[in-house]
Protein backbone atom coordinates (compact mmCIF):
# COMPACT_ATOMS: atom_id res chain seq x y z
CA UNK A 1 0.00 0.00 0.00
CA UNK A 2 1.12 3.18 -0.56
CA UNK A 3 1.77 5.37 2.60
CA UNK A 4 4.45 8.08 3.50
CA UNK A 5 7.63 7.97 5.47
CA UNK A 6 8.54 10.08 8.25
CA UNK A 7 11.81 10.24 10.05
CA UNK A 8 13.05 11.19 13.46
CA UNK A 9 16.32 12.19 13.58
CA UNK A 10 17.08 9.61 16.44
CA UNK A 11 20.53 10.44 17.67
CA UNK A 12 19.49 12.45 20.82
CA UNK A 13 16.53 14.24 22.30
CA UNK A 14 12.82 14.09 22.33
CA UNK A 15 12.51 11.19 19.79
CA UNK A 16 10.26 9.20 21.74
CA UNK A 17 7.80 12.63 21.76
CA UNK A 18 7.81 12.86 18.39
CA UNK A 19 7.06 9.39 17.39
CA UNK A 20 4.18 9.24 19.44
CA UNK A 21 3.18 12.85 18.12
CA UNK A 22 3.27 11.58 14.35
CA UNK A 23 1.33 8.73 14.64
CA UNK A 24 -0.98 10.20 16.69
CA UNK A 25 -1.18 12.97 13.34
CA UNK A 26 -1.74 10.43 11.25
CA UNK A 27 -4.77 9.18 12.97
CA UNK A 28 -6.30 12.41 13.00
CA UNK A 29 -5.53 13.05 9.57
CA UNK A 30 -6.86 9.18 8.64
CA UNK A 31 -3.17 9.27 6.60
CA UNK A 32 -1.58 5.73 6.03
CA UNK A 33 1.96 6.68 7.33
CA UNK A 34 4.93 5.02 9.07
CA UNK A 35 7.35 7.01 11.45
CA UNK A 36 11.02 5.69 11.54
CA UNK A 37 13.56 6.02 13.91
CA UNK A 38 16.58 7.52 11.59
CA UNK A 39 20.28 6.90 13.06
CA UNK A 40 21.56 5.00 9.79
CA UNK A 41 22.18 6.53 5.87
CA UNK A 42 20.43 3.15 4.58
CA UNK A 43 17.15 4.90 5.39
CA UNK A 44 17.28 8.21 4.52
CA UNK A 45 16.44 7.34 0.43
CA UNK A 46 12.79 6.37 1.48
CA UNK A 47 12.39 9.50 3.48
CA UNK A 48 8.94 11.68 2.43
CA UNK A 49 9.82 14.07 5.66
CA UNK A 50 12.21 14.51 8.34
CA UNK A 51 11.68 15.69 11.69
CA UNK A 52 14.67 16.86 13.52
CA UNK A 53 13.81 16.80 17.35
CA UNK A 54 14.63 18.74 20.74
CA UNK A 55 18.10 17.96 22.07
CA UNK A 56 21.71 19.40 22.36
CA UNK A 57 22.20 20.21 18.79
CA UNK A 58 25.91 19.76 19.66
CA UNK A 59 25.81 16.12 20.24
CA UNK A 60 23.22 15.65 17.43
CA UNK A 61 25.33 17.23 15.02
CA UNK A 62 28.41 15.45 15.82
CA UNK A 63 27.09 12.00 16.00
CA UNK A 64 24.95 12.44 12.69
CA UNK A 65 28.69 13.04 11.14
CA UNK A 66 30.12 10.11 12.65
CA UNK A 67 27.32 8.41 11.66
CA UNK A 68 27.59 9.75 8.07
CA UNK A 69 23.96 11.23 8.29
CA UNK A 70 24.66 15.21 8.53
CA UNK A 71 25.83 15.38 4.17
CA UNK A 72 23.28 12.75 3.00
CA UNK A 73 20.39 14.43 5.21
CA UNK A 74 21.29 17.91 3.71
CA UNK A 75 21.73 16.82 -0.20
CA UNK A 76 18.14 15.06 0.59
CA UNK A 77 16.79 18.75 2.20
CA UNK A 78 18.59 20.46 -0.49
CA UNK A 79 16.25 18.60 -3.15
CA UNK A 80 12.95 19.18 -1.17
CA UNK A 81 12.24 16.85 1.29
CA UNK A 82 10.45 18.63 4.23
CA UNK A 83 11.88 18.91 6.92
CA UNK A 84 10.33 19.93 11.13
CA UNK A 85 13.55 21.58 12.73
CA UNK A 86 12.87 21.87 16.47
CA UNK A 87 14.41 23.90 18.88
CA UNK A 88 18.26 22.16 18.70
CA UNK A 89 16.71 20.77 15.15
CA UNK A 90 16.05 24.92 14.18
CA UNK A 91 19.72 24.99 15.53
CA UNK A 92 20.80 22.28 13.22
CA UNK A 93 19.70 23.42 10.02
CA UNK A 94 20.39 27.49 10.43
CA UNK A 95 23.46 28.92 8.45
CA UNK A 96 24.58 31.14 11.68
CA UNK A 97 25.04 30.34 15.20
CA UNK A 98 25.39 32.31 17.83
CA UNK A 99 25.12 31.25 21.66
CA UNK A 100 24.08 33.55 24.44
CA UNK A 101 26.86 33.58 26.48
CA UNK A 102 29.99 32.91 23.90
CA UNK A 103 28.98 34.56 20.77
CA UNK A 104 29.72 32.96 17.56
CA UNK A 105 29.80 29.11 17.44
CA UNK A 106 32.13 26.77 15.61
CA UNK A 107 29.58 24.01 15.78
CA UNK A 108 28.76 21.42 13.02
CA UNK A 109 25.61 22.50 11.78
CA UNK A 110 23.52 22.26 8.30
CA UNK A 111 24.01 25.34 6.85
CA UNK A 112 20.32 25.14 5.22
CA UNK A 113 17.99 27.85 6.58
CA UNK A 114 19.05 31.35 5.98
CA UNK A 115 18.57 32.81 9.73
CA UNK A 116 21.29 33.81 12.63
CA UNK A 117 20.00 31.97 15.63
CA UNK A 118 20.94 32.50 19.22
CA UNK A 119 21.33 29.58 21.39
CA UNK A 120 19.65 30.16 24.94
CA UNK A 121 18.44 33.37 24.16
CA UNK A 122 15.19 32.70 26.69
CA UNK A 123 17.72 31.38 29.44
CA UNK A 124 19.21 28.24 30.83
CA UNK A 125 16.88 25.05 31.62
CA UNK A 126 15.60 26.36 35.17
CA UNK A 127 14.52 29.06 32.81
CA UNK A 128 11.91 27.19 30.98
CA UNK A 129 8.46 28.19 30.28
CA UNK A 130 4.99 28.04 28.85
CA UNK A 131 3.23 30.35 26.93
CA UNK A 132 0.44 31.21 25.03
CA UNK A 133 1.15 31.75 20.90
CA UNK A 134 -0.02 32.53 17.49
CA UNK A 135 1.40 30.54 14.19
CA UNK A 136 0.70 32.02 10.69
CA UNK A 137 0.06 28.48 8.94
CA UNK A 138 -2.88 28.52 6.38
CA UNK A 139 -4.50 30.86 8.99
CA UNK A 140 -3.71 31.99 12.45
CA UNK A 141 -3.21 29.44 15.22
CA UNK A 142 -3.32 29.98 18.65
CA UNK A 143 -1.64 27.35 20.79
CA UNK A 144 1.18 26.97 23.66
CA UNK A 145 4.44 27.30 23.21
CA UNK A 146 6.93 25.33 25.47
CA UNK A 147 10.59 26.77 25.84
CA UNK A 148 13.23 24.83 26.94
CA UNK A 149 16.68 26.73 26.56
CA UNK A 150 15.52 27.51 23.44
CA UNK A 151 17.33 29.52 20.71
CA UNK A 152 15.49 32.89 19.46
CA UNK A 153 16.02 33.56 15.56
CA UNK A 154 17.75 36.81 15.50
CA UNK A 155 18.09 37.30 12.04
CA UNK A 156 16.13 35.93 8.43
CA UNK A 157 16.96 35.60 5.35
CA UNK A 158 14.71 37.40 2.29
CA UNK A 159 13.55 33.81 1.31
CA UNK A 160 12.50 33.28 4.83
CA UNK A 161 9.05 33.75 6.23
CA UNK A 162 8.04 34.88 9.99
CA UNK A 163 5.19 32.08 11.27
CA UNK A 164 5.57 33.02 14.71
CA UNK A 165 6.99 35.61 16.90
CA UNK A 166 6.76 36.10 20.79
CA UNK A 167 7.24 39.68 21.66
CA UNK A 168 9.88 41.04 19.49
CA UNK A 169 11.29 37.94 19.15
CA UNK A 170 10.99 35.23 16.29
CA UNK A 171 10.46 31.36 17.07
CA UNK A 172 9.02 30.28 14.17
CA UNK A 173 9.69 30.40 10.61
CA UNK A 174 9.51 28.83 6.61
CA UNK A 175 11.94 28.63 3.87
CA UNK A 176 10.36 26.54 1.29
CA UNK A 177 10.54 23.20 1.99
CA UNK A 178 12.00 23.62 5.62
CA UNK A 179 9.96 24.68 8.65
CA UNK A 180 11.43 25.66 12.22
CA UNK A 181 10.10 26.53 15.91
CA UNK A 182 11.99 27.44 18.88
CA UNK A 183 9.30 25.39 20.92
CA UNK A 184 8.74 22.23 21.46
CA UNK A 185 4.82 20.97 19.96
CA UNK A 186 5.95 17.42 20.65
CA UNK A 187 5.11 18.35 24.47
CA UNK A 188 2.02 19.58 23.92
CA UNK A 189 -1.14 17.80 22.97
CA UNK A 190 -1.82 20.43 19.69
CA UNK A 191 -0.75 18.72 16.55
CA UNK A 192 -1.50 21.29 14.48
CA UNK A 193 2.25 21.97 13.59
CA UNK A 194 2.44 18.34 12.45
CA UNK A 195 -0.62 18.16 10.66
CA UNK A 196 1.25 21.45 8.54
CA UNK A 197 4.07 19.23 8.35
CA UNK A 198 2.37 16.40 7.26
CA UNK A 199 1.04 18.18 4.46
CA UNK A 200 3.83 19.17 3.05
CA UNK A 201 5.25 15.62 3.15
CA UNK A 202 2.14 14.47 1.43
CA UNK A 203 2.55 16.77 -1.73
CA UNK A 204 6.26 15.73 -1.49
CA UNK A 205 5.69 12.19 -1.88
CA UNK A 206 2.81 13.10 -4.42
CA UNK A 207 5.57 14.54 -6.77
CA UNK A 208 8.06 12.54 -6.16
CA UNK A 209 5.93 9.47 -6.76
CA UNK A 210 5.37 10.85 -10.69
N1 LIG B 1 19.89 24.93 23.81
C1 LIG B 1 19.87 23.66 23.17
C2 LIG B 1 20.94 23.57 22.08
O1 LIG B 1 21.63 24.48 21.86
C3 LIG B 1 18.53 23.39 22.51
C4 LIG B 1 17.53 23.06 23.57
C5 LIG B 1 16.35 22.27 23.11
O2 LIG B 1 16.36 21.64 22.05
N2 LIG B 1 15.37 22.21 23.97
O3 LIG B 1 21.06 22.56 21.48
Amino acid sequence: MDHINIGILSIQGDVEENILATRYCFKKLSCVGVVNEINNDTQISKLDGLIIPGGESTTIAKLSTVYQLLKKLQNKINCGMPVFGICAGLILLSKHINDKKIGQTNQIHMDLLDVEVERNHFGRQQNSFESDIEIMLHKMIKTKGIFIRSPSITKIGTNVQILSKLYDNIIAVRQNNIIATSFHPELTRDIVLYEYFISMAQKYHANTQI
